[in-house]
């Protein structure tokens, strides 16, 4: 196997995903540029190691106080142990983690190369398998790692999908976007001031690399959208993204409608989940804005 150098940063491998009625293998990579309110992995915002602590866990033996080795851990009055992550981010050592006897501080985020990742799949691989599935975070922030990965994977005939969010360097990955099998583009909000104001950015890198992508890649795309009522559930934006599917030849859309799952995880690195209030669509409100693609002869599925 060709020798690989570049380390990618991920936090999650798992391996048994079905996902279009087909076994694959998910990676999933730490950072993004965008920091959507409802984002259900926020460990794969930071481009970075962290420390998670999970309080249901935590017998209150204070040992991870005591082995600080950077006076990071106060505790509340009952008893458990609160990070001030600003000195966290600079840690080295984790001996919080290497201390707890009940194993709740976990690290989340591990480096691995891609000759490191082929090795595995190569381990796992089971008759029924289709490939791996290439998300985050935003895996095209990670470029020369994710190069290798595709130039591996293509190599040994292993099927490979991206997910994105679409805000990436164009010119960074120009070299090798073709050669992702399929690709699940994210579009979240047609309106550029309310991208901003619900995920950090504008949506304007986001169109045009989608646009750039669509080009070559337009039956390979499956545009995902995030459905969140009273934020993008109107059947006005999914007439406009029926439209923009029209003039770029995408046919395939998949709904991901809003759910809680990952608030905990907001709390266990330490961070308040901005949109307590948020609530998922009805089933009426799918089906409405599924008919919207399905009568302009997109393919739309709910996940
Ligand atoms: S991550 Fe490092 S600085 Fe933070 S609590 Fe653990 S040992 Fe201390
Ligand atoms: S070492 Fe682990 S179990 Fe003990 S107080 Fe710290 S987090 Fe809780």
């Amino acid at each position: 196997m060709t020798a690989t150098t570049k380390k990618g940063l991920i936090f999650d491998i798992q391996e048994n995903i079905e996902y279009d009625n087909k076994i694959r293998t998910f990676i999933y990579l730490k950072g993004c540029a965008l920091n959507c309110l409802w984002c259900a992995n926020p460990e794969g915002q930071n481009h970075k190691l962290e420390c998670t602590h999970i309080q249901d866990l935590c017998d209150k033996c204070k040992e991870c106080i005591t082995n600080c080795n950077k006076k990071a851990i106060k505790y509340t009055e009952d008893g458990f142990p609160v990070f001030n992550r600003k000195i966290c981010k600079t840690c080295e050592k984790y001996n919080c983690k290497e201390n707890c006897s009940t194993e709740n501080i976990r690290l989340s985020g591990k480096y691995i190369t891609a000759n490191e990742l082929l090795n595995y799949f190569e381990e796992i691989k089971k008759s029924n398998w289709a490939g791996i599935t290439i998300s985050g975070g935003e895996p095209l922030l990670q470029p020369d790692f994710v190069r290798e990965v595709v130039n591996l994977c293509s190599a040994k005939k292993i099927s490979i999908n991206l997910e994105t969010a679409g805000y990436f360097n164009w010119e960074k990955v120009r070299d090798f976007i073709d050669k992702f099998d399929s690709i699940y583009y994210d579009l979240k909000i047609l309106d550029s001031f309310l991208h901003k104001q619900l995920t950090g950015k504008e949506n304007k890198i986001i169109l045009r690399n989608l646009k750039k992508l669509a080009k070559n890649n337009a039956d390979k795309i499956t545009l995902t959208i995030p459905v969140i009522r009273s934020i993008n559930a109107s059947p006005e934006m999914f007439d406009e993204i029926a439209k923009l599917c029209l003039k770029l030849k995408i046919r395939k859309t998949k709904l991901l409608p809003y759910h809680t799952n990952g608030i905990k995880k907001y709390y266990e690195l330490g961070r308040f989940y901005a949109l307590p209030f948020a609530v998922p669509p009805s089933d009426e409100e799918i089906k409405a804005l599924t008919s919207i693609m399905q009568n302009n002869n997109i393919a739309c599925e709910v996940i």
